[in-house]
């Protein structure tokens, strides 16, 4: 287990506390000021009974008595109020804190390096935070809950050491107790017990948290047979038909087997034994030192009241040095957390750094080049783009086609930064993409993926992919990408939500419908390019032919990237570019590639012109 150094003790929550602070102002000030007045009142009523233990045992003036009555009413008041209006506020902030902290993830997943995404150990890293972080609350939202705690515990024995001072001074006239060699004694005792307490917590906490790696695993396996499988319905209908049903208990059933076997018991049994043995050691304690208090009262050196307001400090003194070391062993816990969440927050980002702005041209001449690209995607020794070269400007529609796995899409993600080329370089305008700023490079590009994502909102926030939208040029948009007739159907037009999943009004929209509606979220966005991947896989043939047939009006003056497997799709284009095996073998017209009947075009064109008539 790696150690914790003292620096990181505090540079660790340092951090911490930045970022809490950053997502949710005001929320550890708040719990600490909750825990220092709740911590203060025990001590401060205590006092003033002693007090008024002290002057019945005296001097019995009515009116003292009545200011201490008074004043110890009054003051429990206040405290109760603000303590629980701090409480309040305090547990608001902890409820929203949660969500902060998944933005917080999923701020660092969709800002890191596309390849990064797809690197199964970065992921099962994030996926292990995660789960500690939301399922534990390890990490943040322990810091979160021990910095007030830490605070009551420096209330309670900085306050205790104050109102015992006079214990140890007064004198009882026997040399015998009134050595100061007592303090050391009871000290002695307390820090013991306090140790004792250390232990147990610290090895609590760490066989609890042994148990939820454990656990962490097991989950995820839970979760995916659960909820991913069960519950997703395109995923349910696969285990209906496949019946997966039996591989799902056996996983299961194995699992249950490592949660509650033997070592769970063994566990169980230490995580009882521990507290127990400290606990043994604070009667000791506790002993001790009322003895002491009650041997020093019968000598004397004390009223009765007195005895109320030592006992009572010192077992707060107790509690207080108890809980010290039980933050020291909490302090491990979250520092390890910590630094594991900092690890993965700290992932460099080397791909988007470029500063460049694009320039903003208003007679839109780009023009995009590869230069003698070739790809291999990580962790991998083939290549899936090799020396490809070719050149696009404004207003050029180019096809991109080939078989399956050709390279197609792989184009596409280095064209659209996702990864960078092995070797050779992509330029806009001249300039390596890499120096543009991402952002910027971006807003000139507007892409529908193949398994491009339509989300439950409405319609007219789905295509200005904003929550405010210009609504006739969502119609128009829709309009040009053939969703027309359809939308004159919905029952609420642009503001008719997809899916039911927030609005049982919602409208379930098919395979066909959605692509349309990615293309009219792309026209939406006016990019000067407009890449297309497969965009008519899901179109049956009609709608198939009218996005095509139309394509020219509807990608107007941006160039166009067109990728399909399918020829016929793509006649229209100015420029085919035929890949195999990751390379550009043929460019032109259709019908220059048709004139080479030896070529992998003429190959490809005659294999599909038996299933389409065109
Ligand atoms: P296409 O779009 O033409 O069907 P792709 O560009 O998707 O082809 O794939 C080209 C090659 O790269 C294929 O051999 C494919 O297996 C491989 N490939 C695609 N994506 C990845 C990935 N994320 N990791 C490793 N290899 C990949």
């Amino acid at each position: 287990m790696n150690r914790i150094s003292i620096r990181e003790r505090i540079e660790l929550p340092k951090r911490g506390f930045k970022i809490i602070n950053h997502y949710c102002p005001g929320m550890v000030r708040t719990g600490v000021l909750a825990e220092a007045v709740s911590a203060m009142q025990p001590f401060v009523s205590v006092w003033i009974s002693a007090q008024i233990i002290n002057e019945l045992s005296g001097l019995r003036r009515v009116e003292t008595v009545v200011l201490y009555v008074v004043g110890i009413v009054l003051f429990n008041f206040a405290c109760y109020v603000l303590k629980t209006a701090l409480k309040e506020i305090f547990r608001k902030k902890e409820s929203e804190m949660w969500r902060w902290f998944e933005k917080m993830f999923a701020d660092k997943q969709m800002s890191m390096d596309f390849p990064d995404i797809e690197n199964a150990e970065i992921q099962h890293q994030h996926k292990k935070l995660f789960e500690h972080f939301f399922m534990f609350g390890y990490g943040l939202p322990q810091l979160v809950v021990s910095t007030p705690l830490l605070v009551r515990v420096f209330v309670n024995i900085t306050t205790s050491v104050a109102m015992t001072v006079s214990l140890f001074v007064s004198k009882t006239g026997n040399a015998l107790m009134d050595n100061p060699i007592w303090i050391a004694i009871l000290l002695f005792f307390i820090v013991l017990s306090g140790y004792g307490n250390y232990k147990a917590v610290n090895k609590t906490d760490l066989l609890f948290e042994k148990t939820t790696r454990n656990m962490a695993y097991s989950n995820r396996t839970f979760d995916f047979f659960t909820l991913r499988l069960s519950q997703k319905p395109e995923k349910a209908m696969d285990v209906r038909i496949y019946d997966q049903s039996g591989i799902a208990e056996k996983t299961i059933k194995k699992f249950s087997v490592f949660m509650g076997g033997k070592e769970e018991d063994k566990y169980d049994f230490l995580r009882t034994l521990y507290p127990a043995l400290s606990s043994l050691l604070v009667g000791v304690s506790n002993v001790a030192c009322y003895l002491f208090v009650v041997v020093k009262a019968f000598l004397g050196a004390f009223g009765i009241g007195n005895i109320v307001q030592y006992v009572s400090v010192l077992s707060k003194f107790g509690d207080g040095i108890r809980e010290l070391w039980a933050m020291l062993s909490d302090n491990t816990l979250y520092c390890r957390h910590l630094k594991r969440t900092f690890e993965y927050l700290d992932i460099p980002n080397k791909m988007y750094q470029g500063s460049l702005t694009v320039e903003k041209r208003d007679d839109n001449e780009y023009y995009v080049e590869f230069k003698n690209v070739s790809f291999k995607y990580p962790n991998t020794d083939i290549y899936a783009l090799r020396h490809v070269n070719v050149k696009f400007k404004v207003g050029e529609k180019l096809a991109v086609v080939g078989m399956n796995g050709s390279g197609k899409t792989t184009f596409i993600k280095l064209l659209c930064r996702l990864y960078d080329p092995t070797e050779g370089e992509i330029l806009l305008n001249g300039v390596n993409i890499k120096k543009y700023d991402y952002q910027e490079y971006m807003s000139i590009f507007s892409v529908v993926f193949q398994d491009f994502q339509l989300f439950s909102f409405i319609l007219g926030q789905n295509v200005a992919a904003s929550a405010e939208y210009d609504r006739e040029k969502v119609v128009a948009c829709l309009e040009k990408a053939g969703f027309g007739e359809r939308l004159e159907v919905m029952p609420k037009g642009v503001e008719t939500s997809l899916y039911k999943n927030f609005d049982s009004d919602g409208v379930e929209i098919s395979g066909g419908e959605a692509q349309k509606i990615a293309l009219a979220r792309a026209l939406y966005k006016d990019a000067p390019f407009i890449i297309l991947d497969e965009p008519t896989a899901a179109l049956d043939p009609v709608s198939e032919y009218e996005v095509y047939s139309k394509f020219d009006e509807i990608a107007g003056d941006r160039t166009a990237v067109y990728i399909s497997h399918r020829l016929a799709s793509c006649r229209f284009c100015d420029k085919i570019a035929v890949f195999h095996q990751g390379e550009i073998i043929q460019t032109g017209s259709h019908e220059e590639l048709l004139t080479d009947s030896g070529g992998k075009y003429y190959e490809l064109w005659n294999a599909q012109a038996q299933y389409y008539t065109v």
